[in-house]
């Protein structure tokens, strides 16, 4: 697993995930630049990673539609390629088709809804999106499984009971991955916090904490990575 922006600060994320030389792309974000950054317009993802790698790509899949999961997919699909496929919920998808048409490049892009709870196979991956609920509709965690295990990336998320789309996050699916989980070898979770105010009350801080736990070789590795924004 490969964070090629948006750990350890807010925006641009990106994720490769790799496995046996193919690799799902989670969210394609960028950051809007700071005070400081004169003439700048936009801030990108590195993403050289991935320029001599476009026929690994199986598959883009977004989290939600804010801007610093999706903003950077236009230059994503300039300079890395089209790939077989984008996933999304169907808000995402819909507001990234319009983005791509602004940028010519919606008739090209094979975008498409995928409903959670709905498993589909690309290479060695199995993929799962998972509702969760945020300040946007259409909010998906990512079960990415392979045979060493499985890997669920919430995005951002919180436990809201009075989401803006009506729907409560998916917490019984939760609860049978965890389950299911332990079976796994490798586990990584990006959370967000479960003590902050409903989501349409402003809040101007950021926090942000890191905390990876080694077991000792031969045990299963399982890693928590806590990352919360709190965005007005
Ligand atoms: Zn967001």
């Amino acid at each position: 697993m490969l964070p090629l922006g948006g750990l350890g600060e807010i925006g641009k994320n990106m994720t490769v995930v790799e496995y046996d030389g193919r690799i799902i792309i989670v969210d394609t974000g960028l950051m809007f630049p700071t005070a400081e950054m004169h003439g700048i317009d936009l801030v990108l993802p590195d993403f050289g990673y991935l320029r001599d790698r476009k026929d690994d790509i199986e598959a883009i899949v977004l989290t939600h539609g804010h801007e610093d999961h999706v903003g950077a997919l236009p230059y994503v699909l300039r300079e890395i390629g089209i790939p077989p496929v984008i996933y999304g919920g169907m808000l995402t998808i819909g507001m990234v088709r319009s983005k791509l048409d602004e940028h010519k490049l919606g008739d090209k892009t094979p975008l498409q809804e995928l409903a959670a709870g709905e498993k589909v196979r690309r290479g060695p991956f199995e993929l799962e999106l998972v509702h969760m609920t945020h300040s946007i509709p259409d909010m998906r965690g990512v079960l990415i499984t392979t045979e060493l295990g499985s890997m669920l990336m919430t995005g951002d998320y919180k436990f809201d009971q009075t989401p803006v789309d009506g729907r409560p996050a998916d917490i019984s699916r939760l609860a049978e991955i965890g389950r299911e989980d332990l079976k796994g070898t490798f586990h990584i979770v990006t959370t967000g916090r479960d003590n902050i105010p409903p989501e349409g009350q402003v809040v101007d801080t950021f926090s942000y904490t890191a905390k990876p736990i080694y077991l000792p070789p031969g045990e299963k590795l399982k890693w928590t990575i806590h990352v919360s924004a709190e965005e007005n």
